[in-house]
Formats: C-alpha cells, sequence, structure tokens
C-alpha cells in the first residue's frame, strides 16, 4: 500500500495507472475506521483495478467546533487496516493541500432542497461542506467509481444529485449498512458510548424495524409518534423519526402512495449524535 500525502504526488500516480487502462475505485473517509467502512474498501477492491482511500476529517462539514475537535484520529490503526485490507493507495492530505489558498472550492448547487431536510435542519452547513469536499477529492482522483454507505443515506442522495447536476461521470456505488451483533449501526461515534448505552442504543434499529413491520397498521404520524415514544427511554433522545420518500427526501403522509420508502433517525445518547436509517420497501 502506498501512503500519500500530496495532491500532485497522488495525480501523477493515479495518470499513470489510467495511462495503462487502469479503473480507479475511490472511498472517501473521517477516519477511525470500523467495519462499515471496510466492507466498502472490500468491495470497492473487488470491482476495480486499483482502489484509493482518502483520509481527511474535514473540517467544513463540521457545524460545531467540539465535534471537530473530538474527532477520533487514529491514522495508524487505520494505515493498519487498510494494509491488511490489500488497498492500493491511502490518500492522507493535510487541510491546506485539499483548499490550498486561492482555489475556489466552494460550489453552488441546486440540490432541489435535499440539503434542507432531516439532518439539515439540525446540522446547517453540513451538507454544502460534505459537497465541497466529495468534489474536490473527486477533481484530485476523477475514478471510475465512488463507494458510499446507505447508513448516511441523505449524504449518498445528495452526492447522486450533485454528480447529476455538475454531469460528473463518475458512478455511485451504495454499500449495505454494516451493524453490530446487537444491530447498532456501525459509527467511529460508538466508541465514545458507554457499554450500558451501546447496548441500549440497539433499541434505534430495533424501532425501525418496528416501523417497518407496522407501516401498514398505523399513520404515517401515529408510527413516527410511537417510535420516538419507544426511543425516548432515559438517557436517549430522539432528534427526529421521519418516514421519507427515498427519492426526494421529502416527509410523506401515507406509506402506499410512495414507490419507495425510507425510515429514518437521529438520537442523542450522551452526548453521541447517533443516525441510522431501514428501507421500509423499494418496488
Ligand atoms: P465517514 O468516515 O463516517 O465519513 O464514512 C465514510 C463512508 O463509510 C461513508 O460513505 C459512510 O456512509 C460509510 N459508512 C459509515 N458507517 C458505515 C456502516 N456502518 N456501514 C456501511 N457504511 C458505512
Amino acid at each position: 500500500m502506498k501512503t500519500i500525502r500530496s495532491v500532485k504526488q497522488l495525480q501523477k500516480e493515479l495518470n499513470n495507472l489510467k495511462k495503462q487502462g487502469k479503473k480507479i475505485g475511490f472511498t472517501p473517509t473521517l477516519g477511525a475506521l470500523h467495519k462499515g467502512h471496510l466492507t466498502l474498501v472490500k468491495q470497492m477492491l473487488k470491482e476495480n483495478d486499483i482502489g484509493v482511500v482518502s483520509i481527511f476529517v474535514n473540517p467544513t462539514q463540521f457545524n460545531v467546533k467540539e465535534d471537530l475537535d473530538k474527532y477520533p484520529r487514529t491514522i495508524k490503526a487505520d494505515s493498519d487496516k487498510l494494509k491488511k485490507a490489500k488497498l492500493d493507495i491511502l490518500f492522507v492530505p493535510t487541510v491546506k493541500e485539499v483548499y490550498p489558498k486561492g482555489l475556489k472550492t466552494k460550489l453552488k448547487l441546486d440540490l432541489n432542497g435535499l440539503d434542507q431536510r432531516m439532518e439539515g435542519k439540525f446540522r446547517p452547513g453540513h451538507f454544502e461542506g460534505v459537497c465541497q469536499v466529495v468534489k474536490r477529492l473527486l477533481d484530485i482522483t476523477t475514478p471510475d467509481k465512488l463507494y458510499m454507505g446507505q447508513k448516511d443515506f441523505q449524504q449518498f442522495t445528495i452526492i447522486r444529485k450533485m454528480l447529476d447536476y455538475l454531469k460528473i461521470p463518475t458512478e455511485l456505488v451504495v454499500c449495505d449498512i454494516v451493524r453490530e451483533k446487537n444491530g447498532l449501526a456501525m459509527s467511529s461515534r460508538n466508541e465514545r458510548l458507554s457499554k450500558k448505552a451501546r447496548k441500549e442504543a440497539e433499541l434505534i434499529h430495533k424501532t425501525l424495524n418496528w416501523i417497518k413491520r407496522n407501516r401498514n397498521k398505523y399513520s404515517v404520524k401515529d408510527l413516527k409518534e410511537k417510535a420516538k415514544a419507544k426511543m425516548s427511554i432515559e438517557g436517549f433522545e430522539p432528534e427526529y423519526v421521519s418516514i421519507i420518500n427515498g427519492s426526494t427526501l421529502k416527509d410523506i403522509r401515507k406509506i402506499n402512495a410512495h414507490k419507495y420508502v425510507v425510515a429514518c433517525t437521529a438520537v442523542w445518547t450522551e452526548g453521541v449524535r447517533l443516525i441510522d436509517n431501514l428501507i421500509l420497501f423499494n418496488k
């Protein structure tokens, strides 16, 4: 595995590989890698000649400075995991490399309101930062395929829209959510939870499954209210439960009036914000 820190060097390397006709896959991450990330990496390596992973804690997508400061940085352990997975290239740029002085990287995109709903309401500016960094990383790597997780449902939907809007020919591949044994979606943030909260957090996935099972029994309004109540046990505070059209991300009123429906939630516990989602159906 080659570890590259400079944009110039990475571009030189990738240009050579592209000249040889190699197909390039790319997985952007914030690091603190877990099995969820590694599943993306494995799929990328299977489907491409060369796999590139970036580890970059992007300051522009954190709307709370404290969250940025607290974000785990475990580059040595991450690098070992990626070596073991037989990754080809690890890209670890500095903020200056990604956002050099004088380079305009902020984007003006028409996302059709996708960035205003759910996470957008609670994390102002977050998706602007995500689009900015993904576009910049795509400009640098120009991959054939881009790998993202369904775990961040709104994020990949917005990136898909951005690719379409900017006519970027990279194909987006979305990978399933990888979960801990008790159903909790894997996340770097889980490490910040006590053993007790990490165990109890199984109620998030359980509640999403409850919504799925009961989708024809209750109205959407009741499903959301009941789900919120189920997740409001001591120490847990649901921020939102949304039942949305999976394409537009708009809240829906009637389940069966749509072809693609997803339940999404964000829940606070011990100062950690956990997000998860479940596709109820995609006809
Ligand atoms: P992050 O480092 O949190 O930005 O995540 C990098 C990529 O890994 C994103 O595309 C995430 O959606 C994906 N990812 C994070 N957690 C999981 C998970 N539990 N299962 C599958 N993919 C995940």
